[in-house]
């Protein structure tokens, strides 16, 4: 069983294939049930991988800090980016430097980063999919709609498809919903909205709309703080 715990914007913790595993990690985001990492590290006092998207701050998020803490914990992302966060951490050798649509094999664990449409400072942006327990996990990133979605619903089948709907900087609810038809996931979390008022948006119209077009996938809302299992 994985599960799967959403802390607001696009930061979840993935629990599969006995890795614990932090995603886009802004724990202290404006509507996460966490206000500082020492109320964290309370709950996670193990953190085994930390895989970071694109290096804008709300993505970065608290990875340094965490590396910090966690002195085991190795950071995946493309490979200019895993670099940068390793040594700002004081971890170089935890670094996972990867790159788009190369699958790095971990034990028991198996992670392809996804291109994404986005802008980045180091290395590019990416999506990313996580592959344990037999169950494929997409994250998207920060991305707006991306035709290679249909390739990576062939190729992957993704239990779990993490989709941002907030607009402005990425999809919105029309592309989300465009996206879930590529992807055709078994559940679909929204993520990336409500953090701030410029990315504000309805789960439930969004909701709405998946149970309208892809009626076999689940949409499943869920609060910043609320986990579920697959
Ligand atoms: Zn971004």
């Amino acid at each position: 069983m994985a599960r799967l715990r959403w802390l607001g914007h696009a930061a979840f913790i993935l629990e599969i294939a006995g890795w614990r595993i932090a995603i886009d990690p802004w724990i202290t985001n404006p509507t996460s049930p966490y206000r500082s990492l020492d109320t964290f590290v309370k709950d996670y006092p193990e953190l085994d991988l930390i895989i970071v998207t694109h290096d804008h701050g709300d993505h970065v998020g608290d990875s340094v800090e965490i590396l910090k803490r966690y002195p085991k914990a190795k950071i995946a992302a493309l490979y200019e980016l895993a670099n940068h966060i390793a040594k700002e951490g004081g971890a170089p050798d935890r670094a996972i430097p990867a790159n788009i649509g190369g699958p790095v094999r971990l034990d028991g664990l198996e992670i392809v980063f996804t291109p994404a449409h986005h802008s980045s400072t180091i290395g590019d942006p990416s999506g990313v999919v996580v592959v344990g327990e037999d169950k494929a996990i997409y994250h998207a990133g920060d991305t707006g709609l991306l035709a290679e979605m249909q390739l990576i619903g062939e190729l992957y089948k993704p239990v779990v498809a993490l989709l941002p709907i907030g607009g402005h900087f990425t999809m919105g609810i029309k592309e989300a919903v465009k996206a879930v038809e590529l992807l055709r996931p078994k559940y679909v979390v929204p993520m990336h909205y409500g953090t701030f008022d410029v990315i504000k948006a309805d789960p439930n119209e969004f909701a709405k709309l998946v149970r309208e077009r892809v009626p076999e996938t689940q949409v499943i809302v869920l609060k910043p703080g609320e986990y579920f299992e697959f």
